[in-house]
């Protein structure tokens, strides 16, 4: 762990192990609610100090572009150690998992140097008041992040928190904490006072529960279950702290009955990478696959064929398109969801079991439900895996209908060769995130977030800041008390 710029141990250790091969990646500190307490308290020992707080924002700003820098110079090394810890493609890991957050600080840094940290207030009329609105840090932030995308989970949070000179306890997850601890390194080469940054690595029922739950944490920030969202919210409410909350989804992808036949074949290796991304094991992935009745067959019959066509393989290999899902667990849990399909009258089109050729490690084979309807488990439910859950619809209006039918409000996708209709179609859903003929469109200066129960708040895009300041009034009185004073109100306009 890292505390209070020191490196801690623990009395216990937990093991991390490869998705693929089942091999020892490396042990890790255990962390405890004790170890969640200490870090909360160097992280207010190093706000109260003003040490990151009182830097000028291009202070912070440089310190977020070193770490940029060296995260972007480690790029095929971390890759290669996302991939082994969490299974990720070193393909997709290259770009999504170490890429995008380095991207992301830099925005982040940006920000700092061009965010109205101090905002002059107008004078009110008659009063004679001055004054300014300023931008300042909360506190101390608690951020809670999978197993997914752990670095770029982490930034997300990380970045405008410290632009904005917060002092931060982050708890990875407790399987895959490795790239949080590389991020924690490398924010201390760059020059972050001790305390700023601190690294629990625990259980979340223990460390994940005492963070949502101290009273001098100011703000939480999660991603994660919409199970979990929800517990933290409740604990987070008993202090009033606040809170983002990037949660679960269940993303509709929508074609449209327009789509030109020269236009088809990418549609559905579109339709392949929305679901299909790193297994599915994406919150934003699109899993419910709308069809028009007039195109379903042949868009199905399309689509098994593309599947013959991916490489599942180890994942530290770049011919590999779909490697092994996250765990055990994980991969149980979606083959159950594939009997609940069945057992619910769903048809399996294809996959539905674990590929062969694999005696170690956890993994599923791409896998297409058709003759689904919206009220089936696999299509209500999450089931983070590379399964998608075809639903076939007559108008738009009814596609529009079952897709807005779902707890969840994260991502959807548009599929359509004429842009004015599918944008017309994209602002009736509601979603934190419409693709039009695209999917999983990640970029710092989107703002990344749910409705519904997908979540609270947004990451990213130029409001990011917003969700790590307080907005504080200092106003002041201008000239003469007698002539400006509103104390009259009081004392019967003898003043
Ligand atoms: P999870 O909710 O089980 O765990 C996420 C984190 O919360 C882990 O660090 C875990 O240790 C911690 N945690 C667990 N119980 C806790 C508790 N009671 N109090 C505090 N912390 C606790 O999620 P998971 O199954 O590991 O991850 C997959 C989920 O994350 C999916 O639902 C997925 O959709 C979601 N996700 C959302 C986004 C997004 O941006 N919306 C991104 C990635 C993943």
């Amino acid at each position: 762990m890292w505390i209070g710029g020191v490196a801690v141990d623990s009395d216990e250790r937990f093991e991390i192990r490869s998705p693929a091969t089942e091999e020892l990646v490396a042990t890790v500190a255990k962390g405890n609610a004790g170890h969640a307490d200490d870090a909360v308290a160097a992280a207010r020992a190093s706000f109260e100090s003003g040490v990151w707080r009182e830097k000028t924002p291009a202070e912070r700003a440089e310190v977020l572009d070193r770490v940029a820098a060296r995260i972007d110079a480690r790029n095929e090394e971390l890759a290669k150690l996302q991939s082994k810890e969490n299974g990720a493609p070193v393909r997709i890991a290259r770009w999504v998992h170490v890429g995008l957050p380095a991207q992301e600080l830099r925005y982040f840094a940006e920000l700092a140097r061009t965010h109205q940290w101090v905002r002059p207030a107008p004078a009110l009329a008659g009063m004679g008041t001055g004054g300014m609105v300023r931008h300042e840090p909360v506190g101390v932030v608690a951020a809670i992040v999978p197993w997914n995308v752990p670095l770029q989970l982490a930034v997300n949070k990380i970045g405008p928190a410290l632009a904005a000179g917060n002092s931060v306890v982050i708890k990875p997850d407790e399987h895959a904490p490795l790239m949080v601890l590389e991020l924690a390194a490398e924010l201390d080469r760059a020059g972050l006072p001790a305390g700023v940054f601190n690294v629990v690595t625990g259980d979340g029922e223990e460390v994940g529960v005492r963070l949502a739950e101290h009273p001098d944490v100011r703000k939480i920030a999660f991603t994660g279950s919409t199970a979990v969202g929800r517990e933290i919210m409740s604990r987070a409410s008993e202090t009033v702290k606040r809170v983002t909350l990037e949660l679960g989804g269940k993303g509709p992808n929508i074609v449209l009955d327009d789509i030109a036949e020269a236009d088809l074949n990418r549609v559905v290796d579109g339709c392949l990478f929305a679901f299909l991304t790193f297994s599915g094991q994406g919150c934003e992935s699109g899993t419910r696959l709308l069809l028009p009745a007039a195109l379903h067959d042949d868009f199905v019959e399309r689509m098994i064929a593309r599947i013959a066509d991916l490489r599942i393989g180890l994942p530290d290999s770049d011919d590999t398109d779909l490697g092994p899902v996250f765990s055990r667990a994980q991969r149980d849990r979606i083959l159950g969801y594939v009997e609940s399909g069945r057992a619910e009258g769903a048809t399996l089109a294809c996959g539905g079991s674990s590929p062969e050729g694999f005696d170690k490690g956890y993994w599923v084979e791409p896998t297409i439900f058709t003759d689904v309807t919206n009220d089936m488990c696999i299509a209500r439910e999450e089931i983070f895996g590379p399964v998608v859950a075809v639903i076939k619809y007559d108008t738009v209006d009814e596609a529009v209908a079952i897709a807005n039918d779902t707890i969840y409000g994260l991502s959807a996708g548009v599929w359509s060769s004429n842009t004015d209709r599918a944008v017309s179609v994209a602002e009736r859903i509601d979603a934190g995130m419409v693709w039009i003929n695209d999917f999983h469109v990640l970029d710092s200066r989107y703002p990344f977030g749910g409705m519904k129960q997908s979540g609270l708040g947004r990451e990213l895009g130029p409001d990011a800041l917003d969700e790590y300041t307080e907005t504080k009034q200092v106003t002041y009185a201008l000239g003469r008390r007698e002539e400006t004073s509103p104390y009259g109100l009081l004392f019967g306009g003898d003043l």
